[in-house]
């Protein structure tokens, strides 16, 4: 605490980009406090193999990489918390946020790393069977393992659906890839891969309108567009890649964002529009999003924090 209980340095989120920020900050002294979320681990947690995260020459999964951070940020001291930030007061001196909507905790630093969460369709049946383990995923890797054998479909055309799409053709009998438009917005080179996949069938200018099943996934009725046709499709799997929305909302309105809810940062920097408060991760990046970049950020943020209660006279 600098003075009065106030923390010098909250980070909020645990994904790569906040613990990141946590190591850097708890080795600056900054006594970095840590709120986890309801997620602790963040995106990675819902993954299996990482392979691209420098240092793990063998591949590791995505909950023990999320693990070793969370060690790695205890070692120097980071105080981790497990709760969510329900509300925020950026522009107080000092700022103020609430823990699940009770505990109120002062900091003269916040670094937000609240990251990214997968867009669902938002179908009735779908929300259900999801909450219910029923066979509808936003991911891919995580649960095609639960098909194997069998046919599914998966809703999208960008680059994750597309890389899930073929994920899943080599667990699956068959995918069923549903396409809003008539063309795919992935680029060329997965295009052409899941063009390229005997089993995976396009449907193209089409949308998901129900998803049936009582406890699980039974089938989809998809509509064609261009036909005007709705159909039943035999499926046991529903996945949904459909792209992420940044987890902002709280900070509307006090931090300046894109129209997605993506947090802007002072190029260059993890600066946002209020002095103190820095933004890190997926949280402020619609471009990368990998877990390399977001713990770049992360290490950015916690400098940046380092740097900016110097300045205010915070030892
Ligand atoms: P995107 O936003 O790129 O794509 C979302 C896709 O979902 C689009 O095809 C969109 O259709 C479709 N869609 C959106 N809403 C609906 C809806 N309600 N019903 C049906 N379809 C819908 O998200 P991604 O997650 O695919 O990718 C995000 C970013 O990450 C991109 O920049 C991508 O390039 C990158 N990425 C890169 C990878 C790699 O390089 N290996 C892997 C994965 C992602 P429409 O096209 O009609 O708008």
């Amino acid at each position: 605490m600098s003075s009065n209980n106030i923390l010098k340095c909250l980070i909020i989120g645990s994904g790569p980009a906040g613990y990141t920020a946590a190591i850097y900050a708890a080795r600056a002294d900054l006594k970095p406090v840590l709120y986890t979320g309801m997620t602790p681990g963040g995106q990675l947690t819902e993954t299996t193999e990482v392979d691209n995260f420098p240092g793990y020459p063998k591949g590791i999964t995505g909950p023990e990489m999320m693990e070793d951070l969370k060690a790695q940020a205890e070692r120097f001291g980071t105080d981790v918390r497990f709760g969510m930030v329900t509300k925020a007061d950026l522009k107080s001196d000092p700022k103020k946020v609430w823990i699940d909507d009770t505990i109120e905790i002062s900091a003269n630093t916040i670094i937000v790393s609240t990251g990214a969460s997968a867009k669902w369709l938002g179908l009735e049946n779908e929300t259900r069977l999801r909450m219910n383990a029923g066979g509808v995923s936003a991911c891919a890797v995580c649960d095609g393992f639960f098909f194997k054998g069998q046919e599914v479909a998966i809703v999208g055309a960008g680059d994750t659906a597309a890389e899930e799409a073929t994920y899943l053709a080599k667990l699956c009998k068959k995918v069923y890839m549903i396409v809003r438009r008539s063309e795919m917005r992935a680029s060329k080179a997965m295009q052409h891969r899941v063009l390229n996949t005997p089993n995976i069938e396009i449907l193209w200018d089409s949308a998901t309108e129900d998803v049936l099943g009582e406890k699980a996934v039974e089938g989809i009725i998809v509509k064609n567009f261009k036909t005007g046709e709705s159909k039943k499709i035999i499926v046991t799997g529903f996945f949904v890649a459909i792209g992420h929305k940044p987890n902002t909302d709280i900070f509307k309105g006090q931090l300046d964002m894109d129209e997605l809810g993506y947090i802007q940062v002072v190029p260059g920097s993890t600066k946002t529009n209020i002095k103190g408060v820095f933004a890190v991760g997926d949280a402020a990046d619609k471009v990368y999003r990998q877990a390399v970049t977001a713990a770049g950020t992360g290490c950015m943020g916690a400098l940046d924090a380092e740097r900016y209660l110097a300045d205010i006279g915070i030892h």
